[in-house]
């Protein structure tokens, strides 16, 4: 196997020459910026089904889904035609519409992990204001988090894990005050004793232990359920709340989730992505006990102009529509099963140091044969591997998320065909690695 030629780049690049001079880095938000991946950050023009074209005409076959929310992939026939119908009727009111009772009784009647939800428009949003629930709830100010879990950008969680042992949190993003990291205390995934430690350190000081339903923003560490159920009493047993955040895994492993899968009931689950069919929404719900502690019927504050956007309830109505039928996760899990074996099947007869971590239709490539299920089991130098898999993956017309710490979503939208064609490129990119 020998590489392909470099894709053209060039209105890309044009367009990122001009985007520089707008936006800090050219981009607005990060990781789109391409800083760990070959090349210039590709423009996308437009997508359909699961497919994505750039601004120089390449074609892709798209694994990064926009980081989670096309579960059906792009330019789907009837969440288009149900946005299309609210666009001709208002684009937002700032006034109570059906549609949120439409949403919100889609998803209670699916979803009991929760009784009552509050849309937002982020999955931020909803992980801040789920914390500020816990906060207020318990009265208790520290909440804890884990290495290797992403929450969105609000302060309390950005921080990461102090040196040593030193269990309260650092900063890792500059504007973020000491005292708010003092508050937010960072600890391994995986490690009941840690966990046992931070309760004895700060005993009747925590509000909530944060962790996302199976952590995948930093590879993916599916973690064991004996830890997640040892989790679920410990918090129980010391007055803390468990908060699930759920933005990739809701509605991705089913409605009810990680939630479901591990058979756990969290206090507070937070949502995001498919939520919204690809328009920005977010959401938290919990017990109505719980959710009368917000505002207006409680006294935790939290409110948005354009919660609960009319379109963007209508997109969600329309997407999680079809996520209810019967039979659809089953015939998406079974369809990510057989491609992550067919490419496991691979990697063992070539013996390439690669593992497949997958659960639903998540998948995520490491350069390791570890199981990795914490942080630090991932070696940065791996992700050089990473790198020239994801240059070949592109010059053969397989579009994978620009990081090797991200993971890779199959939707209902990949045909037979798409994947055959995938497997093809992708076993050609692994030989080229490797050789
Ligand atoms: N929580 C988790 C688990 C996430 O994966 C993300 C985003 N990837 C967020 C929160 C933040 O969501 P958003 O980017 O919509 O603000």
């Amino acid at each position: 196997t020998t590489s392909v030629s470099d894709i053209s780049r060039k209105q890309s690049a044009e367009l990122f020459e001009k985007a520089k001079q707008y936006f800090p880095g050219g981009v607005n938000s990060p990781v789109r910026a391409f800083k760990s991946v070959y090349g210039t950050p590709l423009f996308i023009e437009r997508g359909d089904q699961a497919h994505l074209w750039d601004a120089d005409g390449n074609e892709f076959i798209d694994f990064c889904c926009s980081w989670g929310p096309l579960i059906l992939g792009h330019n789907n026939a009837e969440i288009r035609e149900a946005v299309q119908e609210q666009l001709g009727k208002g684009l937002s009111f700032g006034a109570p519409t059906k549609l949120e009772n439409d949403l919100a009784e889609l998803i209670l009647t699916h979803n009991k992990k929760i009784e009552k939800i509050r849309f937002v428009s982020s999955g931020t949003e909803a992980v801040m204001s789920a914390i500020r629930l816990a906060r207020g709830y318990t009265k208790r100010d520290k909440i804890v988090k884990f290495e290797g879990c992403y929450h969105g950008h609000s302060d309390s969680l950005l921080v990461k894990a102090g040196s040593g042992l030193v269990t309260f949190g650092e900063t890792s993003s500059a504007g973020v005050p000491k005292a708010f990291a003092d508050e937010t205390i960072v600890i391994a995934l995986n490690d009941k004793q840690a966990l046992e430690q931070v309760f004895v350190d700060f005993k009747d000081q925590i509000a909530a232990v944060i962790i996302e339903g199976v952590p995948a923003n930093n590879g993916l560490l599916i973690q064991d359920k004996d830890y997640i159920h040892f989790l679920r009493d410990i918090t129980k047993a010391n007055g803390a709340l468990m908060i699930f955040d759920e933005v990739i895994t809701g509605f991705r492993l089913g409605f009810e989730g990680a939630a479901k899968y591990y058979d756990i009931q969290p206090d507070i689950l937070t949502y995001g992505k498919i939520i919204g069919g690809g328009m920005p929404v977010g959401a938290y719900g919990a017990s109505k006990e719980l959710m009368a502690c917000i505002s207006p019927d409680g006294s935790v504050y939290q409110a948005g102009t354009l919660s609960g956007n009319p379109v963007a309830m209508a997109a969600g109505i329309a997407a999680l529509s079809i996520l209810a039928r019967p039979g659809f996760y089953e015939q998406l899990e079974k369809t990510t099963q057989a491609f992550v074996d067919e490419l496991r099947a691979h990697i063992a007869e070539k013996g390439y140091g690669v593992r497949i971590f997958t659960i639903g239709s998540i998948f995520w490539f490491a350069f390791s044969n570890e199981n990795i299920q914490r942080a630090d089991q991932i070696d940065p130098a791996s992700m050089e591997n990473y790198k020239k898999m994801h240059r070949e993956l592109l010059n053969r017309g397989v579009y994978f998320g620009p990081s090797g710490y991200e993971v890779g979503f199959i939707s209902a939208a990949h045909t037979e065909a798409d994947l055959t064609k995938s497997l093809a490129v992708i076993k050609e990119a692994l030989d080229i690695v490797f050789q």
